[in-house]
């Protein structure tokens, strides 16, 4: 069994340890760096370099996994976000990159989709962007896109959240963009594993692409990936740190960090996901079956993890899980009963399922039994 309740720096301060059952959260620290990642970090830290330098050199390597022209490492797809429509609003024109994120008279309208609305658009709205909304949830008509399209629109947003319900596919939402001589910008934060994915929206001809490094690819929680054209990601790189006149200077890229990132996205690309699927599923399946065995009235359901990546299309279908409900609790006292105690066990809100949600992605090897116990503890 690991000895993960000891860990001095965390004790010291009492802060307990959490065993994260909701995936890749940046509430609950994101996810569990390889340990090649933070001696690379580490590594990294006895030098100096020049920050262009290093930035351009790990754009190479960005470019290269994604098939992207360039690429550049960010703080967090957050950033990466800002990033894509301060590029589309400015270009490299260096007024324009100093006069945002006030857009007056400059093209900053940006048209997205209701569906693919999320927290994350604060975002796109601190680089002055101004959403242009289309469709519902029921569906989105073509006319709505092409007919919101005027001499002030800088760009099409085209989000991959928890919800996808109605939106213009992404084949033909580039179509109609490109006719219009509009870049698509693309927020795929949460769609790493699989590996496929880090170069299916660059090949589908978007101009520019969002990942985060601290969920699926396992860098650095505060580091993102941004890929796409030569010119726009130059127009990005210029509206970043470390350069002091644009308005990414708020979230610079420590020369740890992007060290940090590179490797791990050297390692996500090296790693057998396939393997590591399984355990995810093995570790399901000990709950469920521990659970069968010893508590009556319970209902769970398990949902494997679909085997065709193109059916992926975000975070939840990415990743094998069980919903858990009981007749004795609703669940929010599930919820809260999970997180008492040390270690806390954590599930993500569940007023959007039928149960409280466990994802297994993120365990530690002893964890799947820690979580079977207290739940069966709970439930019995
Ligand atoms: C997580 C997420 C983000 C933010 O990513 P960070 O790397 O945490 O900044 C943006 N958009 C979506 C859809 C996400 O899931």
């Amino acid at each position: 069994m690991d000895n993960l309740l000891n860990n001095e720096y965390y004790n010291k301060l009492g802060v307990r340890r959490v065993i994260n059952c909701a995936s890749y959260l940046t509430m609950l620290g994101g996810s569990i760096m390889p340990p090649e990642v933070t001696e690379a970090m580490d590594k990294a830290s006895e030098w100096f370099v020049d920050m262009k330098e290093l930035n351009m050199a790990a754009g190479d390597v960005i470019a290269k996994f994604t098939g992207a022209e360039a690429g550049l490492v960010t703080a967090g797809a957050a950033s990466a976000l800002m990033l894509q429509t301060a590029a589309c609003i400015t270009g490299t024109d260096p007024k324009k990159i100093n006069q945002l994120p006030d857009t007056n008279g400059l093209k900053n309208e940006f048209i997205i989709h209701r569906s693919h609305k999320t927290n994350y658009d604060h975002n796109y709205r601190n680089a002055g962007a101004k959403l242009i909304e289309i469709g519902n949830t029921g569906g989105t008509h073509t006319w709505e896109l092409e007919s919101n399209i005027n001499e002030k629109t800088a760009g099409i947003i085209y989000v991959y959240g928890p919800k996808q319900n109605g939106a213009i596919d992404i084949e033909t939402t580039i179509k109609i963009a490109h006719k219009n001589q509009l870049p698509v910008i693309v927020d795929a934060a949460a769609l790493l594993p699989p590996v496929e994915n880090l170069m299916k929206f660059t090949q589908l001809g978007a101009d520019m692409v969002a990942f985060s490094g601290g969920k699926g690819l396992r860098g650095p929680q505060s580091t993102g990936i941004l890929c796409g054209t030569k010119e726009l990601i130059n127009a990005a790189y210029l509206n970043a740190a470390p350069n002091n006149e644009g308005i990414g200077r708020v979230s610079k890229v420590s020369k740890e960090e992007i060290i940090g990132l590179i490797t791990a996205l050297e390692l996500f690309i090296d790693r057998d996901h396939s393997t590591i699927m399984k355990k995810w599923e093995q570790d399901c399946e000990l709950i469920i079956d521990q659970i069968n065995s010893k508590v009556k009235d319970v209902n769970i359901k398990y949902i494997k993890s679909p085997k065709d990546p193109n059916l992926i299309i975000d975070e939840d279908s990415t990743h094998p899980s069980i919903i858990i409900s009981s007749d004795k609790f609703s669940d929010q006292e599930l919820e809260e009963k999970l997180a008492e105690g040390n270690p806390s066990i954590r599930v993500r809100n569940t007023f959007e399922y039928n149960g409280i949600k466990i994802v297994t992605s993120n365990f530690h090897s002893d964890e799947a039994q820690i979580v079977a116990e207290k739940l069966i503890k709970i439930l019995s």
